[in-house]
């Protein structure tokens, strides 16, 4: 295998490195868990469309250029390199957009996917609620069918959506069948306007302060047949395809590892006094979990290509992004001493990191997944 750029993915990646050197804000932006930085990211995600590398993978007639995956990857590795500001569309771009490619129809995809690619619609995941995390099947939220005006009425509550807040549009589940059908079957999914009649938007804090979840009320909301993504009852089996991109390949790449793996090298190389034997172990050890999971990946992207269903891999590519973010940033902190009870970007990025093991299911789920799915051990429950 060889794994060096080809003449096209180097004129490519050049490409992209001298736009982002040119145009990535010289000072970070605020945080986009908050209104003012949410706007100013917005604002990033217009200029990167403009300039047409908000989805480079996709169609040309979607707002993308119609590269391959690999070379999807070279851009998020140049992105991270860069320091360019985080996607606060990745909810959209990266979750619900594989999903719509998938199972959408042609009028879903063109009349949604040019405007997200734009940040116009700004989409967040309605799944979570109150009773059902880990337990997604446990929702209770209900569509219920209004056949007179060809469509759906929603009812519920969900919650811990990420900048909810700010975003114009969602994606979720909802119960729509009988008391007598399986949990996992009788499930809708749905995508439905933030401002439309019935629903309530509430924003709350993080532990960091930031205003980055919301819950969102729906109250007789409704919702046209046209904005079921998959079929009606279906949604399981649509929201799985989501799980596999938000586990699997798309929200988190590994240029991202790549990208602070090299600010970590900054860190031991400026500290004063240098790093002990122990602290240089740790470190090429973590360097070494960088390498594997681009390796990894990349193994992905091959078999993605040649048509093959990543599955319940996702789950196993999940433990290790997540794990691997913490160890990166409990690392940092050890080598920034008592600077580390400083607030700061590594202090922000370590208790953020402390989350990558909650969300997009947990860990110990994922663990489940593993070993019943991958490694055929007896179910525990
Ligand atoms: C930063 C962040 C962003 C998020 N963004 C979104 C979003 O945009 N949209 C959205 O819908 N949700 C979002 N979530 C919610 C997230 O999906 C849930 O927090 C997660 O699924 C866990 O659910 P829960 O919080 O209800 O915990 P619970 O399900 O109550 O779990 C509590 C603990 O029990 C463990 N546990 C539960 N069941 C089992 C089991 N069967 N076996 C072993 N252990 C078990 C869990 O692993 C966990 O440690 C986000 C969460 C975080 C932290």
């Amino acid at each position: 295998m060889d794994l060096t750029d080809s003449a096209p993915d180097t004129e490519f990646r050049l490409e992209a490195r001298a736009w982002l050197r040119a145009n990535v804000p010289a000072r970070p932006l605020p945080s986009g868990d908050t209104r003012a930085g949410f706007a100013a990211h917005v604002q990033w995600e217009r200029q990167l469309f403009e300039a047409g590398w908000s989805v480079v993978s996709w169609p040309k007639e979607y707002g993308g250029r119609d590269v391959d995956l690999w070379q999807w990857l070279i851009f998020e590795e140049e992105y991270y390199r860069a320091g360019a500001p985080q996607r606060v569309t990745q909810n959209g771009i990266f979750l619900l957009a594989p999903t719509v490619f998938r199972f959408g129809s042609r009028e879903q995809q063109q009349r949604i996917l040019p405007r997200m690619a734009a940040a116009e619609d700004l989409w967040c995941q309605a799944w979570s609620e109150p009773g059902a995390g880990s337990d997604l099947a446990a929702l209770s939220s209900r569509a219920t069918r209004d056949d007179d005006a060809g469509g759906w009425r929603l009812n519920g509550h969900k919650t811990w959506s990420t900048r909810g807040a700010f975003c114009t549009h969602a994606f979720g589940l909802f119960r729509s069948g009988g008391p007598d059908q399986a949990r996992h079957r009788g499930l809708t999914y749905v995508m439905v306007p933030l401002d439309a009649p019935g629903v309530t938007v509430r924003g709350f804090s993080r532990l960091d302060g930031d205003e980055g979840f919301a819950d969102l009320y729906f109250q007789d909301v409704f919702v046209p047949d046209a904005d079921v993504l998959g079929d009606r009852h279906d949604g399981w089996r649509v929201a799985m395809a989501t799980t596999g991109s938000e586990r699997g390949l798309t929200l988190r790449s590994p240029g991202r590892y790549r990208a602070t793996f090299e600010r970590l090298r900054a860190l031991a190389r400026a500290r004063p006094g240098g790093v002990d034997q122990r602290l240089a172990d740790e470190l090429v050890s973590c360097w070494l979990d960088v390498e594997a999971y681009t390796r990894y990946t990349e193994q992905t992207v091959t078999r993605i290509i040649d048509g093959t269903e990543t599955g319940a891999r996702s789950s196993l590519n999940k433990l290790h992004w997540s794990e691997l973010d913490v160890r990166l940033h409990e690392l940092a902190l050890e080598l920034l001493g008592p600077e580390a009870a400083l607030d700061g970007p590594w202090t922000r990025g370590h208790q953020f990191s402390l989350a990558g093991p909650i969300y997009a299911g947990t860990n110990e789920i994922q663990r489940d997944i593993v070993a019943e799915r991958l490694l055929g051990l007896p179910r525990s429950r």
